[in-house]
């Protein structure tokens, strides 16, 4: 009977481990959620919903944007690590993953122990912004009113965790000045501020900020990258400008919950891949001053190899700093 019983429950296992891969190999069979940190309208959104259109095509199923924001990004981040690994819960995020690590002594998640790497989108300079009244027109007026106006003038930002803060914190310390700094819960809400001039300055990705330089709502004192970009040739770097070795490129990547079956990571990879060699999309994100990874990063090792790298990098430096969040 003893006997007969395991034999029962030896088949049974069998189906159960036969259906698990079946299913990650039908995958997906509803719709998935893209989860963003930040909010809707701002610059990873836009990233986000691009990518999450082109990949409804290839997964032939609707990858619906979600936008769980807080906290620097840090609150989506630990929703989508607390998630089921089924693949129906993607995460969408930038340097904040990596910067989290130095920034909160408390973090809820690890970056790197709760996650599978789908691999890295694409990389967006950004752009240091001022309200369109503002009097100063290029980096070294800037830097003279802001320091004539130190007590008054605020510098707007995404929370602690977002690149909009780290490129804040870095633009104080190469200018040598404390500033007041504003939080939103993503630059989408800081650029409505900005144009009704709410807020002074603020440092953006062009995937936000383009559309408003072009319009001339804003005035642009600068770029983050390490040379000017194609779609702003005569604005300056801000290293050119004087702030020597300033550089900040914001890099995107893709993650599932730990333990979300291989077969599931390979299909999302799959349509991120299929996503980003699609020519509407290339023109979209070029057109938005983003520069699409190279192969080899759009995997799950080039995450995770890139992930630990830059948590690597910027940990001590932020620990050196003592600029905590929590
Ligand atoms: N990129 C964020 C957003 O989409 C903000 C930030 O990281 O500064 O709002």
């Amino acid at each position: 009977m003893r006997s007969k019983l395991m034999i029962v429950a030896a088949m049974l296992a069998g189906v159960v481990s036969a259906v698990a891969p079946a299913s990650a190999q039908q995958y997906p069979t509803r719709p998935v959620a893209l989860v963003v940190p930040f909010a809707a309208g701002g610059p990873t959104d836009v990233l986000a919903r691009t990518m999450a259109a082109a990949m409804t095509k290839h997964l032939g199923q609707s990858v619906v944007v979600e936008n769980t924001v807080g906290a620097g990004g840090t609150i989506g981040a630990n929703r989508v690590a607390k998630a089921s690994p089924d693949g129906y819960t993607v995460f969408i995020h930038h340097n904040g993953m990596a910067t989290s690590v130095g920034l909160y002594r408390k973090l809820s998640f690890n970056p790197m122990e709760d996650f599978e790497y789908v691999g890295l989108v694409a990389d967006v300079p950004m752009t240091l912004l001022g309200r369109k009244t503002l009097a100063a027109n290029n980096l070294q007026e800037l830097t003279a009113y802001l320091r004539a106006n130190r007590e008054k003038v605020t510098l707007a930002n995404a929370g602690l965790g977002a690149v909009s803060h780290l490129c804040g914190m870095l633009f104080q310390k190469a200018i040598g000045l404390d500033l007041v700094t504003v939080p939103y819960k993503g630059t989408a809400p800081a650029m409505t501020d900005l144009l009704g001039g709410q807020v002074d300055v603020l440092c953006d990705q062009t995937t936000q900020t383009l559309p408003q330089i072009a319009a001339g709502n804003v005035k642009v004192y600068g770029v983050t990258a390490p040379n000017r970009i194609a779609s702003l040739p005569n604005v300056p770097t801000l290293a050119e400008s004087g702030l020597k070795d300033f550089q900040v490129v914001v890099w995107h990547g893709m993650y599932l919950p730990k333990n979300t079956p291989k077969a599931v990571v390979d299909r999302l990879n799959g349509a991120m891949q299929a996503a980003l060699k699609e020519p509407d999309v290339r023109k979209k994100l070029a057109d938005l001053g983003a520069e699409i990874v190279t192969p080899d990063k759009q995997t799950p090792e080039g995450l995770r190899v890139w992930l630990k790298a830059e948590i690597d990098k910027w940990t001590p430096i932020i620990r050196a700093a003592g600029a905590y969040a929590d």
